[in-house]
C-alpha cells in the first residue's frame, strides 16, 4: 500500500496538483507571514477581518478564565455549557430561524444534518459545484443522490418532477466558495412548495457578509420559510471557528436526537461559543466593515483589464480569476508570490479541469492601497508569463 501512495503522490507532484501547506507565524489577517516570509495575503475567508480583533482575543482569554479551555463531554452528556446554549439562541434570532444547533466544524454539520433529516428512500439533488462535505453528508445519508447542473432550475424541476422518493431535499450552497456566484434560492424555495421538498442552504460564505447586518443569504434574499433549514460556519466571516444549524424547532429537535456528528462528537470549548458571541455582535454592528468590503470588489472589477484571464461574474468577496491550464495557474501564483502577494492557486479536483484559477478573496480590513498592488502585480504577471 505504501508504494502505492507514494506513486499517487508522485503523479499529483507531475501534474501539478500537489497540494501544499504554508507554515504562518503570524495571526490570520491581511498581512501575514508565512514560510518566514511577509506577504500581502488574498487568501483567507476571513472576511471581516476579525480573526485578530482585539475584541475577540480579550472575549476569548475572559472565557477561558471563568469556562476553561474542554467541553469535556459530548453535548448530550454534560458538555452543553450555557456559553454554548447563549450563542445557540443568539444565532437563531440574528438569523431569524426559530432555533439554531452548534456543530463543531461546517463540515461536520453538512455530513450530519444530511445523514440525519434523510435517508433510504428519499432523495437529495443537490448542485454540481456544491461544497465537497454536502456531497460527502449525501454518502452518509444513504439517500438517493441527484446532481443537476450548476445553478439550473430547470434541470432541478425536471429531477424533482420524475422523482418518487418519500421526503425530497435540495442542498446547495448560496455562495459559491470557488465561483463566488449566489444561488437562486427564492426559486429554489418556489420549486420547494410545488414539489413538496425542503432546502437546505450552506451560507459559509453569505454569513456575515450579505444581507442586511451580515444576517446573510436567506435575508440578502428577504426569503422565509418553514421548508427551509440553513447552515453557516463560523470560522470564515466569524472570524473564530465551528458552525450552526438553523431552522423549525422541530428540524432542530432532531438533530439533537440524530445527527450523529452532534451526538457522538465532544462540542467546541465554550470559551469559543462566547468568543462567538461577541463576534455575532461586531458583525451586527460591520455595516462599515462591508461598504468597505463593497468598495474593494468594486475596485477590482473596475480596474483588472486582462487579455488572457478573466474575472469570473461574482459580487461577493470571492473573486475567481480564471486562467484554464494548472501549470499556467500555479506559475500566476508563484509570480504573486515572488512580489510578496499571496493569491492561492485552485486546481481540480476542487474545480473543474481546464478552469484552474486565482481565487482571490478579499476582506474587509484591505486597504485600497494593497488592492492597488494586486492589481498592478496581476498586470505585470500577464504581461511577463504570457509574453
Ligand atoms: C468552508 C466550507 C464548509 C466547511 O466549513 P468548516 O467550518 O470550515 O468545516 C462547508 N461548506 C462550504 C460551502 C464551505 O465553504
Amino acid at each position: 500500500m505504501l508504494a502505492s501512495l507514494q506513486r499517487e503522490l508522485d503523479q499529483r507532484k507531475a501534474d501539478g496538483l500537489l497540494r501544499q501547506r504554508r507554515l504562518l507565524d503570524s495571526p490570520q489577517a491581511e498581512h501575514i507571514v508565512a514560510n518566514q516570509q511577509p506577504y500581502l495575503s488574498f487568501c483567507s475567508n476571513d472576511y471581516l477581518g476579525l480573526a485578530n480583533h482585539p475584541d475577540l482575543i480579550a472575549a476569548m482569554q475572559k472565557a477561558a478564565g471563568d469556562s476553561g479551555v474542554g467541553s469535556g463531554a459530548s453535548g448530550l452528556v454534560t458538555g452543553h455549557h450555557r456559553y454554548h446554549d447563549e450563542l445557540e439562541q443568539q444565532l437563531a434570532r440574528f438569523v431569524e430561524l426559530p432555533a439554531a444547533l452548534l456543530f463543531s466544524t461546517g463540515y461536520m454539520a453538512n455530513i450530519g444534518v444530511l445523514g440525519a433529516l434523510v435517508g433510504r428512500g428519499d432523495a437529495i439533488f443537490a448542485d454540481k459545484l456544491n461544497h465537497a462535505c454536502l456531497n460527502d453528508g449525501g454518502y452518509f445519508s444513504h439517500a438517493e443522490f441527484h446532481r443537476y447542473p450548476h445553478n439550473d432550475v430547470a434541470a432541478l424541476e425536471k429531477l424533482l418532477q420524475a422523482s418518487t422518493a418519500k421526503h425530497k431535499l435540495i442542498a446547495a450552497d448560496a455562495v459559491f466558495s470557488m465561483d463566488g456566484d449566489i444561488a437562486p434560492i427564492p426559486e429554489y424555495l418556489a420549486l420547494c412548495e410545488k414539489y413538496d421538498a425542503y432546502l437546505y442552504i450552506d451560507d459559509a460564505h453569505g454569513f456575515g457578509v450579505l444581507g442586511e447586518h451580515g444576517k446573510g443569504s436567506l435575508n440578502h434574499f428577504k426569503i422565509k420559510s418553514p421548508r427551509i433549514i440553513m447552515m453557516a460556519t463560523l470560522g470564515k466571516a466569524a472570524g473564530v471557528a465551528g458552525s450552526f444549524v438553523a431552522g423549525e424547532q422541530v428540524v432542530i429537535d432532531y438533530l439533537i436526537q440524530k445527527a450523529k456528528s452532534y451526538v457522538y462528537s465532544t462540542p467546541a470549548p465554550p470559551a469559543l461559543s462566547a468568543t462567538l458571541s461577541a463576534s455575532v455582535k461586531l458583525i451586527e454592528q460591520g455595516d462599515h466593515l462591508r461598504a468597505n468590503l463593497q468598495a474593494l470588489i468594486q475596485y477590482l472589477k473596475a480596474n483588472l483589464k486582462l487579455n488572457k484571464w478573466r474575472l469570473m461574474d461574482s459580487d461577493t468577496t470571492i473573486q475567481p480569476l480564471v486562467v484554464g491550464d494548472n501549470l499556467e495557474a500555479l506559475a500566476l501564483s508563484e509570480y504573486l508570490q515572488t512580489c510578496g502577494i499571496l493569491v492561492p492557486a485552485i486546481r481540480p479536483p476542487t474545480v473543474p479541469v481546464g478552469t484552474a484559477r486565482l481565487r482571490i478573496s478579499l476582506s474587509a480590513t484591505h486597504t485600497m492601497d494593497d488592492m492597488k498592488k494586486l492589481v498592478a502585480a496581476i498586470h505585470q504577471a500577464e504581461r511577463e508569463l504570457c509574453a
